[in-house]
């Protein structure tokens, strides 16, 4: 894709590309310098298929080795230097040399001049011949390679550069733009804008293309957020950009692809999913940002105390499905891993197969849906379940198959956490029997069924307290205690941009299946629901209004993202 330039400056001798020798070479050089033992290297090496990873990040993530020692070895294997950055003072006539966005996308830090001419760059994978390939055209001088331990290089970058980037607004002429010119620019501004995405909290990117500019908006607590457009010059070199970082078919302009890839903010992996859609004006870009350091622990989610006592109970049992549903972006999938989160105390073998990984956790085999090797879920689980592991994630159940081993296995002594795409938990038992999981089977093999939803936070700092009339009171069965009740409602000011709303709060529905009796085989979903709210089920839009007499949330909010069976009755 890149062409070579025509500008002198960029006519640069490229510096001698490392050789790829195999991962098993890597391997043995960690063993024999006592870096991992020959049977964790072994091991590392067959997950490498499964994880698509490479093997240091593998024995990184497993705690067998450091980053350190990966890359004292890959130095030694690529016969290179290896640089101690925790004790190297970078020179920032050198850092200066390569742009931000680049630094960051790529983990390369420019350490020192060798000579006027050739600069030593510190790279955490000197076997990535992109990498080097762009470094060499982005530098504009000679480099030579060194290698660092990829946490040292991750936070050298974080004091080097700064995260504070403006979108470009100086487009080259227009008369010479062609999309190749435009490719450094691009390059800046699709990391840029990932960067001030992540730091705004937004969950995904959108860059809708107009008649005379590119729309761009941040989805943020799960509402649109409106920023500054972009050059439509830079339409097409942004689209182009996100097509090679996402490895798709840059020439296909007219039908839909989607991809993913990761970036690096401030040290962090940020995994971005790219979705590209033709429109009228141009193509259409979505990128969605997961963070994956995110850590999680289960009393940040926000249960009323008794509901995560039974909560705990179910994932606490060492065998048996715990099902979280609820729609896209309810969060269903967090409270999932704040669940792996607390299982995993490295005394129990978890594994799980998803689509994508979204956070990363240490100690757990976590494997990755794959269309293109046929790498479904109920495959993957079949060879997670050949591994015997206690805990199993499957990130969601959409096909029979996968139903249906992972109900076997909830009955087969595992605890098995999933997703259903359901509006609420009464419906998930409706969903397992469409998808052919024997009635009969149900009772004994779930331990409780999650329904959630995420609410918009009030903000702190404008909420205006008010009392509640009879009215709407009645309307959202608010119980009158005999003392007065307070709501708050929102208002808007400087800190929360005006929408009155911060951050986000889950609301939750949680049903335990035991003991509901004969209704789980042939009962509608109302009927299940009405037998779960019998038997003291407290609803999704109970918990809403939990959280607003908590002073949370809005009753607006509450009625606006949940509904109330029993109105439809
Ligand atoms: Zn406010």
């Amino acid at each position: 894709m890149k062409q070579p330039r025509s500008a002198d400056r960029w006519v640069v001798e490229a510096p001698a590309i490392p050789q790829a020798s195999p991962a098993l070479r890597l391997g043995e050089l960690l063993v024999r310098a006592g870096h991992a033992t020959q049977e964790q290297v072994n091991q590392a090496l067959e997950l490498q298929p499964l994880l698509h990873k490479r093997l240091g990040e593998i024995l990184v993530e497993k705690r067998w080795s450091t980053p350190r020692a990966i890359a004292e070895a890959l130095a030694e294997q690529c016969g290179l230097e290896f640089v101690d950055l925790t004790q190297v003072a970078v020179d920032p006539r050198a850092t200066g040399l390569l742009q931000e966005g680049f630094a960051i996308g790529h983990q390369a830090v420019p350490v020192r001049f060798l000579d006027d001419n050739n600069v030593q760059v510190a790279v955490a994978d000197p076997t990535n011949l992109n990498t080097t390939d762009e470094l060499r055209l982005a530098l504009g001088v000679n480099c030579t390679l060194a290698v660092a331990a990829a946490d040292a290089l991750a936070s050298t970058i974080q004091r080097n550069y700064r995260l504070t980037i403006a979108v470009t607004d100086q487009a080259p002429e227009l008369d010479d733009v062609i999309d190749e010119s435009m490719a450094d620019g691009a390059l800046d501004l699709v990391n840029d804008l990932i960067g001030r995405a992540v730091n705004a909290g937004a969950s995904d990117i959108h860059l809708n293309p107009q008649p005379r500019d590119v729309m761009v908006r941040f989805r943020v607590d799960g509402v649109l957020r409106d920023q500054a457009p972009i050059d439509k010059r830079l339409q097409n070199a942004a689209a182009a950009r996100v097509k090679v970082m996402a490895q798709l078919d840059i020439a296909e302009k007219r039908m839909p692809q989607d991809g993913s890839f990761v970036v690096y903010i401030g040290g962090n992996a940020v995994d971005v999913r790219a979705a590209i859609l033709p429109t009228k004006h141009g193509e259409q870009v979505v990128l969605r940002v997961l963070q994956r350091e995110t850590k999680l622990e289960l009393p940040q989610l926000g249960m009323s105390p008794e509901m995560e006592n039974v909560f705990m109970r179910a994932i606490e049992q060492p065998h048996g499905a715990v099902i979280s549903c609820g729609p896209t972006g309810s969060g269903k999938t967090t409270t999932l891993y704040a669940a792996l989160d607390r299982l995993n105390d490295g005394l129990r073998a978890i594994a799980t197969i998803e689509d994508p990984v979204e956070y990363q956790l240490p100690g757990v085999m976590q494997t990755e849906v794959h269309a293109k090797i046929n790498l479904t879920f109920s495959r993957g689980l079949r060879t997670i379940l050949r591994a015997d592991p206690e805990v199993i994630l499957v990130g969601e159940i959409r096909d029979e198959e996968t139903a249906k081993i992972a109900i076997q296995a909830a009955m087969t002594g595992h605890l098995v956490l999933t997703t259903l795409h359901t509006n609420d938990a009464a419906s998930a038992i409706a969903r397992m029997r469409t998808l052919g999981v024997d009635p009969d089977l149900l009772a004994g093999s779930i331990n409780c069924i999650v329904s959630q939803r995420l609410a918009r936070r009030i903000c702190m700092h404008c909420r205006e307290a008010y009392e509640p009339s009879q009215e709407q009171q009645m309307s959202m069965n608010l119980i009158s205690t005999g003392s007065t009740l307070t709501l708050y409602r929102a208002a808007g000011c400087l800190q929360c941009g005006n929408t009155g709303y911060s951050g986000r709060v889950a609301l939750y529905e949680l049903m335990p299946v035991h003991g509901l009796g004969r209704v789980l085989l042939d009962g509608s979903t109302d009927e299940i629901f009405e037998a779960a709210v019998a038997a003291g089920m407290r609803t999704l839009r109970d918990d809403g209004v939990r959280q607003s007499l908590a002073g949370v949330t809005t009753l607006e909010e509450v009625r606006r993202i949940t509904g109330d069976r029993r109105l439809l009755a």
